[in-house]
Order: structure tokens, then sequence, then C-alpha cells
């Protein structure tokens, strides 16, 4: 039995965790990094289809972007997960594809004026189409046989809709183990959806720290909070932009302006304009709608309850087509723009800033997490002027976080998930900022004395004999994100090698002529490429 962490070490995205258990090999998430890139990851240790199954936690692109990927290699395997989250990655996936091939028609466009290499998207729609196909659904807490030795049951982890944490119950033998993946953790207290439930035994837990090291500020009213934004920056004449993940936070913002709207709080103002603009987030929130009943908390039932959609009201545009989204900065009223993404790395997010981040009058609202490397980050640390579309823009807009609304649990929250947990072997920390990461390992350590450790991608560990085999060290890395990018295709070279390897040496015993004809296509394909 074997765990080896490869991604979300040291870090906070690109969680990926590979299990060899009874023979099978496994793969926990396998999301895509976003930001600037700290550390090298290991590879994962076989070819991708050699990988026999995948689990899910949740269908944020951190946990799950590198799936289409994984098909593009090879692997066609079952990628279990819960029903909600494959109705969320069906849409995810396919918008992350959509990324992807118009960043590199973008590129290519302007690689071949200066006569540039051609840019390759890192994996196609087709590869998100395969992948969604191999997408199979679980309820919570039913607990199922993934394949001899291994059971497995996903436990709403209050994150996002359908976020889950996973237990494992590997069996090698006569001896079992039982691993528990928290994937990302969620808030108490967190709008519309319910709070994470607890989980009683483990003998190893992975754990995430994404705010391990801080308490979230509780504000008494977020309502109240956000409406103020809101009118501060009416009053001055500007318009309230805010960058936000498609999927979850969207949401949230929703359910707020309802009730905003509902109290009437924007004085003079009262039918001003909320235009969500993300085919993305449209689509998921009729998502959220369809499972309001198995996944809605207490306070959005009661809503449902008396007849009342809480995540619409009048003056909500939707702009789905991008004639629709160019229309909005036509639109001379005071107004609020939702658009994706959340860390404005992607998307028309970008175009809204380029519109409005100059302008004094304006609020760029930020209600997410800003990762390292990210413009959102930059944003948040001031930075006077910005690259959009590779123009410079002046930033004379109001930047504001507005704090309190989180989809991870802060410390507190996590110590409280840990301590249900009865004396667990160890616990491996991952997801976190290293900063952050030797604060939260400390703190297991000291306050709740449990045997913690923040692993290094690349490290091995055998949950039988409770050994660490291999304790990688950091490879930093200070690449830029394009850097980053282009080494990812040449992985998917040293992929393709695993592949040919395995596949030479599975050929033994065919036919002389079949090994003939193979090993005459290998050499075609060298004498091509050494030319
Ligand atoms: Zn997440």
């Amino acid at each position: 039995m074997k765990i080896q962490f490869i991604g979300a070490t040291h870090e906070v995205t690109g969680s990926c965790t590979y299990l060899e258990i009874n023979q099978f090999r496994i793969l926990v998430d396998f999301g895509m990094e976003q930001g600037r890139d700290m550390y090298e990851n290991a590879q994962i240790p076989c070819a991708p289809a050699q990988i026999d199954y995948v689990l899910l936690t949740h269908a944020h692109i951190d946990h799950s972007g590198l799936l289409p990927l994984l098909y593009a290699g090879g692997f066609h395997g079952e990628i279990h997960t819960t029903d909600v989250t494959v109705s969320l990655c069906s849409i995810m996936l396919r918008d992350s594809a959509h990324i992807q091939e118009f960043e590199a028609s973008w590129r290519n466009r302007k690689a071949e004026r200066k006569g540039e290499e051609p840019y390759v998207p890192l994996y196609t729609m087709e590869d998100a189409v395969g992948a969604i196909s191999q997408l199979r659904p679980h309820k919570y807490e039913e607990k199922f046989q993934l394949c001899e030795g291994v059971e497995v049951r996903f436990i709403d982890a209050g994150h996002l809709l359908g976020s889950a944490s996973i237990e494992i119950w590997a069996t090698e033998g006569s001896e079992t183990r039982k691993l528990v993946f928290s994937g990302d953790i969620g808030n108490l207290n967190q709008p519309l959806i319910r709070d994470p439930q607890y989980i009683d035994e483990a003998d190893y837990v992975i754990m995430e720290s994404t705010y391990g090291d801080r308490k979230h500020e509780r504000p008494k009213d977020y309502v109240t909070a956000f409406a103020q934004v809101i009118q501060q920056t009416f009053d001055r004449g500007g318009s309230v932009i805010i960058p936000s993940f498609a999927v979850g936070r969207t949401q949230e913002l929703l359910y707020f302006l309802r009730q905003i709207k509902e109290r009437k709080l924007i004085k003079n103002y009262p039918d001003f304009p909320v235009f969500m603009d993300s085919p993305l987030a449209i689509e998921a929130t009729s998502i959220f709608m369809r499972n309001q009943n198995s996944c809605y908390d207490e306070e959005a039932l009661s809503y449902v309850r008396q007849g009342i959609n809480p995540l619409t009201f009048p003056d909500l545009i939707l702009a789905t087509t991008p004639e629709e989204s160019r229309a909005i900065n036509f639109d001379k009223r005071r107004k609020i723009i939702i658009s994706a993404s959340g860390m404005c790395e992607a998307g028309r997010i970008k175009h809204h800033l380029k519109h409005n981040l100059w302008q004094s009058q304006n609020t760029i609202l930020f209600v997410g997490y800003q990762a390292y490397g990210t413009l959102g980050r930059s944003l948040v640390e001031g930075a006077d002027s910005v690259k959009l579309f590779g123009e410079t823009v002046q930033v004379a807009a109001e930047i504001r976080q507005l704090a309190g609304i989180s989809g991870h649990a802060d410390v507190d929250g996590l110590t409280t998930w840990i301590s249900h947990i009865q004396n667990p072997k160890r616990v491996f920390v991952i997801h976190g900022e290293n900063s952050v990461m030797e604060h939260f390992v400390a703190h297991l350590q000291n306050d709740l004395k449990l045997k913690a450790y923040a692993p290094y991608s690349g490290t091995e560990f055998d949950p039988i004999s409770d050994q660490i085999l291999i304790e990688a060290v950091p490879k930093p890395i200070m690449k830029n994100k394009a850097g980053s990018k282009a080494n990812t295709v040449y992985h998917r070279l040293l992929a393709a090698l695993e592949r040919l390897t395995g596949l030479i040496r599975r050929s033994e015993g065919r036919t002389n002529k079949d090994l003939a004809r193979l090993t005459d296509q290998i050499n075609q394909i060298c004498n091509k490429w050494e030319k």
C-alpha cells in the first residue's frame, strides 16, 4: 500500500494524490495549478492509461481541471464522485477546455504574426467530453466497493454544492487501513449550502490547510456590509464590478443581492440592474436550483418552502452571448457586474476590468481567495497599473475586499473538523501556502498533540508499515505561468513515452510480424523527429 503526494503540496492549487492499494492505482483529484507555480510537482509514477480509478472530492478546477489531460493521455477508467459534482463537472470541464482552446487560438494569432512557434492547448473539448463520460455518480454517505480491497464513501464537506470528504477503507491481505481525504473543508454558516459533516475515525488523514493560520472576520451582517459598498459606489456615480467564481460564490452573491433588493437597502437606486455575465455561472445556477432539496441549508430551504427562489430577483440580467456581454459596457446606469473568473485570470471579467478599472468612481469588489501570482492578487495588493490584453491599464477604481464570506474553513473550523477524528496515526497537511502550512502543522503538533507533517511533492508513505518511504525535498521554480504551461506540454510528451514503454513491455509474446512492424514504426518516428 502506498500514498504518494503529487500536487497541492506546500501550494494551494493542483490537488492530486496517488494511491496504490492491492495492485490498483488510484488518483484522488487531478487539479490544475492556478497562479504562479512555486514548486515542481513529481510526476504520477505511471502512464495515465495505467491508472485504474480516480476519486474526485469536488468540481473546482484546482481539483478536477486536469482530468481531460488524463483522458487525453490514455486514461479511460472510471471517475467516482458525488452526483452533483458530476453535474457541475459536466459544465466546468467543458468551460475549462473552451478557455484552453480560446487562449491557444488567441496566442497563436500573436505567435503567427511574430513568426513564433504555435501554442498547443493543454487539452481540447473532445478530451473534456471524454473525461466527463467517465464520471460515475454517488449519493453522500453511500458506502460502495470501488474494486477488490477498496471501499469508499463520500461525506458532505460543505464547501461547494456536491463537495465531499472521501473515506477510503483500504485492505491488503488481512490488513485494513482507513484513509480520509478532507477535500476542501467548508466554512460554517456558509450561505445556501449545508455545514461540513464530521468524520469520527481514520488511521491516516490528508487534510487541507488553506486558512490554517487565520480566523475569518465575521461581520455581523454580511448583507449590510455588501449593501454599503454598493451604496457608496452608486452615490459617487460608479458601478460595482465583482470578479467571482462562477460556481459557488456567484450563487451566494445572488442570494445576498436578492435580500438587498427585498429589504430595499439601496437608497435612490432601488431598481439597479445586476448583470450576471458568465454562461458558466448561468448554467451552474440552474444546477443549484435543481438540487435545492438535497443540498440547500435550512435557511435557504425556508425560502423555497415560501415559494421564493432564493437565487433570482427582478433586474437580474443574464448575459449569455458575447453580444449581450458587450452590450453591458453601453448601459449607462449604475449597475453591478458579476463575471468570472474569480481571480481575473481568464474569461469575460478581463474585459470588464479593461473598461472600468481606470475610472475612479467604480469599485472592483473581491469576494474570494486570490492565489499568489494572479491578476486578482496584484490588484488586491495595490498595483498602480496592470496589463490587460497587452495594454497597460491604470488602476483608479477603488479596490475592495468583502471579508467574511469564504468557502474554506478558518483555523477554528479546521481544528473542529480534525478534532472529531479519534486518534489518527498521522495527519498529512496539504493545500496551503508554505508559511500557512508551517503554522498549521505546528498547531496540530503542539495544541492537538497530533503527528502532523506537510509532505513535499514526491513524498511516499506506506500506511501498512506506518513508514515514510521517501521524504521528498522541495524543488522551487520561479517560472512564469506561460513557462509552466509549456512545461506541461513537455510532460504530456513524457507521459506518452511512459505509455510507449508500457506498450513495448506488454508486447512480449506477440507475433514476430507485429513486433517487427511496431519496431519499424517507432524507428520511423525517431527518424522523422531527429532530422
Ligand atoms: Zn474548492
